[in-house]
């Protein structure tokens, strides 16, 4: 691996932290420290995504090399890389919390890969840094293998996301309370390496303006434009226009990814202005889980089960919320807020017209009709439709189909089977004849094949994370590898995975632990 290009521009143009030993404390005037992983036990690479591999140019002898697992599990550095954690901050289920950082993950390398493009290396789960507060800065097995296998089904259903390089078991032994119910056990430890071309967040910017240190601010701020959003820079200086420009871009791409969340079903879970990254990518897979029974308020979050904050049908509203704190942070760089005020106020409405699009997308249609997609979503809620299935099983649907036939191939969406039988012709009937006569009016052309891009077959179900994680943690990987394949084609037949991986949360799923209720322990 000594062809990879590293770049250090991160910390040769921020300023570090002068304290380089690894001693919690707050970090001031200063946007990273320097720290080093942990050693681990015996590492072993369980599993890595020959996709990512390739973007970093690195082969597959590469990967399967003893190097590979000793630097991706954080044993080794290779010559070049220079490991820091960064300081931020973050409003946490809507108060500020102060300073978080990274707590357990660190950024290893920049690479520079063959396009000329930047990746991130970071790996999570490889020990203490100052940011990690009372915790040990190491992750488990169970959330290890989470963040890799949804991550990289993220992207392979085009939702904007952070990668997943490599997943590896250390050997040591992680003390976890999974519920917080003082039900402690020991738990095996692991550390995913993630890629992205920044891991910034929202929280970063926040992090300076909390302590009234405008001048970190405007240096992050200046950076981040010159390295990720040069496009905004006109004859080579940054002004206010700018930094609105900017915003507005962090506003849209923000929008952008919930829609994407929304199109396919999930729900992050923690949407902690910490978690929020200002390239507008899923981040910190945590707590989430993907819709079963469509049910706009349904969180898979344990820790958020008093007020549902960060529950499905309420993601938009915060990421709104989120990006005001934003405008807020980096207010101080304005003389007028107008600027900031106005783009805000646009993410609504622009949020609203991308919403229709990918409705409308859904059901194949041409034209947005607002009485079909709200009876849709009542109909969906009140018959406990699984959404992945019911959307999937709508391309099927043909412009002759009566109501009855049109029920006839959704049918295996529903969950309560006979809550179906009573109700579906009052509640269904009068929708699927609407919906057919949409069809014929304005369907898109090849609207099966259309519908089938966007609506995908296999999404990480909440319960298939946990019997791979069940069988992981027992020494067998074959689930982990078989669904890590089936994943990276989501809107694929793929019939031979159907019965095992594109069926409904079965009944024994619906309240077990990591099925249905996850914690923020991992
Ligand atoms: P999260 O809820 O995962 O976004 O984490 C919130 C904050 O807690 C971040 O600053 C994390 O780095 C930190 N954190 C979470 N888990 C650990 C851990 N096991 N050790 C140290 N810090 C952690
Ligand atoms: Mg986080």
């Amino acid at each position: 691996m000594k062809h990879l290009k590293f770049d250090h521009h991160f910390i040769d143009n921020l300023p570090a932290d002068p304290v380089t030993h690894t001693v919690r404390r707050q970090v001031v005037e200063a946007c990273y420290s320097f720290v080093s992983p942990k050693s681990t036990a015996t590492p072993k690479l369980l599993i890595h995504s020959p996709e990512v591999a390739e973007m970093l140019d690195l082969s597959e002898t590469d990967c399967s090399s003893d190097v590979f697992t000793q630097v991706f599990s954080g044993n080794a550095l290779l010559d070049g890389m220079k490991p820091y954690a960064m300081c931020y901050g973050g409003h946490q289920f809507g108060n500020w919390a102060g300073q978080l950082g990274d707590g357990r993950a660190m950024t290893i390398a920049d690479v520079i890969n063959k396009k000329g493009e930047r990746w991130s290396l970071q790996l999570k789960g490889a020990g203490e840094t100052p940011y990690s507060r009372t915790a040990d800065g190491l992750a488990v097995l169970r959330s290890s293998i989470r963040e890799f296998l949804c991550s990289e089904a993220m992207f392979h259903l085009d939702v904007p996301t952070t990668r997943a390089l490599s997943l590896c078991a250390t050997g040591d032994e992680v003390w976890r309370d999974m519920f917080y119910d003082g039900n402690a056990e020991y738990e095996q430890g692991a550390v995913v390496c993630r890629v992205a071309p920044s891991f910034l967040r929202f929280g970063n910017f926040e992090i300076f303006n909390s302590r009234g240190d405008s001048k970190t601010l405007q240096t992050l701020l200046d950076f981040t434009i010159r390295t990720y959003f040069s496009h905004l820079i006109e004859n080579d200086t940054i002004h206010t226009d700018t930094y609105t420009r900017w915003f507005a871009e962090v506003c849209d791409t923000t929008k952008t990814m919930i829609i994407h969340w929304q199109r396919v079903g999930f729900v992050h879970g923690v949407m902690n202005t910490d978690n929020m990254s200002i390239l507008g990518l899923t981040i910190d897979y945590g707590p989430y889980g993907w819709l079963e029974d469509y049910n706009p308020d349904w969180t898979p979050n344990t820790t958020d089960a008093a007020n549902h904050r960060y529950a499905f049908g309420k993601q938009a509203h915060i990421a709104h919320w989120n990006l005001m704190k934003l405008a807020q942070a980096i207010a101080p760089l304005f003389e007028d807020t107008t600027p900031l005020q106005d783009t805000l106020n646009n993410y609504a409405p622009a949020y609203k017209k991308s919403w229709q699009a990918m409705m409308q997308q859904k059901l194949g249609l041409n034209t947005f009709d607002k009485a079909l997609v709200e009876q849709l979503m009542n109909n969906l809620e009140q018959m406990e439709a699984d959404m992945t299935i019911f959307f999937r099983k709508l391309a099927d649907i043909e412009i002759e189909d009566d109501a009855e036939q049109c029920l006839s191939k959704v049918h295996d969406a529903f969950y309560p089977t006979d809550k179906l039988e009573d109700k579906a012709a009052s509640v269904w009937t009068s929708w699927f004849e609407n919906y057919v006569q949409h069809i014929k009016k304005d369907g898109v052309d090849a609207r099966k094949t259309s519908m089938n891009q966007v609506n995908p077959k296999y999404v990480l179900r909440n319960y298939l994370a946990q019997l791979v994680i069940d069988k992981a943690n027992e020494g067998d990987l074959s689930m982990l590898h078989e669904l890590f394949e089936v994943l990276k084609k989501p809107y694929d037949e793929q019939p031979e995975h159907e019965t095992k991986y594109a069926q409904k949360r079965p009944d024994w799923a619906k309240e077990k632990a990591g099925c249905s209720m996850l914690s923020c322990s991992s």
